[in-house]
């Protein structure tokens, strides 16, 4: 069988799915093609799940950009289409006098990212907050919240359909070509496909290296080594001890062994850091001696064998442990100099909350056409 199609997206996570909503949103035929069974197979399912502020990242990368534009947008996405979220606020906190300087730096960072509600709390300030929370000092961030990935997912799909996208599932984009017009595609699966098309958007999370290296005339130079770093969760059996998510002083690779909240007010901690060459996600309850330690420093009273081994996830890194982190890469013609081809690479934290704000990028990068729903 073969297909003609304006824009074909790669990989149906909440990424993909935004980027091939705000396409068709922008009055193009889209088919996303899939290689899993449904939407959010990926990372996507495999978070944290809170809304980030914008604090961490270094001022005017597109991580500090699209996360605070993409926080508002998601909250309003939210609000408006009746998927459950929660504005819980969080608490960063440091737990001895060094961790109190790398606070003050961080709330400088905030401040120059736009995040403007950001306050400092000293000691009486957090503990009146958090009753169970030993620290010397913290960072309240009332706009960081919670999601619930799978609903905004639904949400995101539903909207792409309404709009005329279609969803291949099972169907693993195989090889690419560049042609004279666009791209000549092949799909794997049950039923492999060919398709022709003009515009071709890979959103492949993990794989996206991977994909973009079988496009047949993308320079290899555009395409950077897939890092895999794996983060492992554990839930929490008791009553959760903190109403407002509580994060540590970040570390190198991740923002810290954290205290979040599903929509239910169940607690889980997560995600350590541990780099690895597969993907493989049973979680080692050994890992657990780490997080005891780790929740300890800010939490106490921890009690013993409270901690239950819950699932893990793997960010998409492009740059290796030694080396400083990376932005999210939107890799279009400007770049690479193929027509009607963008391929996002290294879309870890905050991919989630900036999800509508890169799909918007997205859809600047292919034409100036712009989205009809920039208030959303
Ligand atoms: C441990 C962890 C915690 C995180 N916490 C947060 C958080 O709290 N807040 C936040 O904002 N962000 C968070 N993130 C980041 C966020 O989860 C990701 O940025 C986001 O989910 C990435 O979505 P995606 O659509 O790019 O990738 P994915 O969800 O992985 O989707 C990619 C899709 O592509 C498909 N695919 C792959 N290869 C092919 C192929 N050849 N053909 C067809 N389909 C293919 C896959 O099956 C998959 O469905 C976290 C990430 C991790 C790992």
């Amino acid at each position: 069988m073969s297909v003609d199609i304006e824009c074909v997206v790669v990989g149906a996570g909440v990424v993909g799915l935004a980027v091939a909503r705000a396409l068709a949103r922008s009055g193009r035929e889209v088919i996303m093609v899939e290689a899993g069974e449904g939407i959010g197979v990926g990372i996507s399912s495999r978070n944290s799940e809170v809304i980030h502020a914008g604090i961490y990242y270094p001022s005017g990368s597109l991580k500090a950009q699209l996360c605070v534009e993409g926080k508002q947008r998601l909250y309003a996405f939210c609000a408006e289409r009746g998927v459950g979220y929660q504005r819980l606020g969080k608490l960063i906190v440091a737990t001895d006098d060094r961790q109190c300087t790398a606070l003050q730096a961080l709330l400088e960072q905030g401040r120059r990212n736009g995040v403007d509600d950001l306050q400092w709390l000293d000691a009486v300030q957090a503990h009146a907050l958090e009753p169970a929370l030993s620290c010397v000092a913290a960072l309240w961030s009332p706009s960081t919240g919670i999601v619930d990935s799978h609903a905004l997912m639904l949400a995101l799909q539903a909207d792409a359909e309404a709009s005329g996208a279609t969803f291949a599932f099972h169907t693993p984009l195989v090889t690419a070509r560049c042609t004279e017009h666009g791209f000549q595609l092949h799909t794997g699966g049950a039923q492999p496909v060919s398709l022709s098309c003009r515009e071709l958007i890979n959103c492949a999370g993990l794989s996206a290296p991977e994909v973009a290296s079988r496009i047949e005339g993308m320079p290899s130079q555009h395409v950077p080594t897939a890092r895999l770093c794996k983060g492992s969760y554990f839930s929490f059996s008791g009553q959760a001890p903190f109403r407002h998510l509580v994060y540590p002083a970040p570390e190198s690779a991740g923002l810290g062994v954290h205290m979040t909240l599903d929509l239910g007010g169940q607690a889980r901690f997560g995600p350590d850091v541990e780099w690895v060459d597969h993907i493989d996600y049973p979680v080692d309850p050994r890992r657990a001696a780490g997080f005891y330690e780790a929740i300890r420093r800010y939490w106490p009273g921890l009690p013993d064998n409270s901690l239950q081994p819950a699932y893990s996830g793997i960010r998409p890194k492009i740059t290796g442990p030694t080396e400083p982190p990376a932005d999210f890469i939107i890799s279009g013609p400007a770049e690479h100099d193929v027509p009607g081809q963008v391929n996002l690479f290294g879309i870890e934290s905050p991919g989630l909350t900036s999800c509508l704000a890169l799909a918007d990028r997205v859809v600047e990068c292919l034409s100036p056409k712009s989205v009809d729903d920039t208030i959303l």
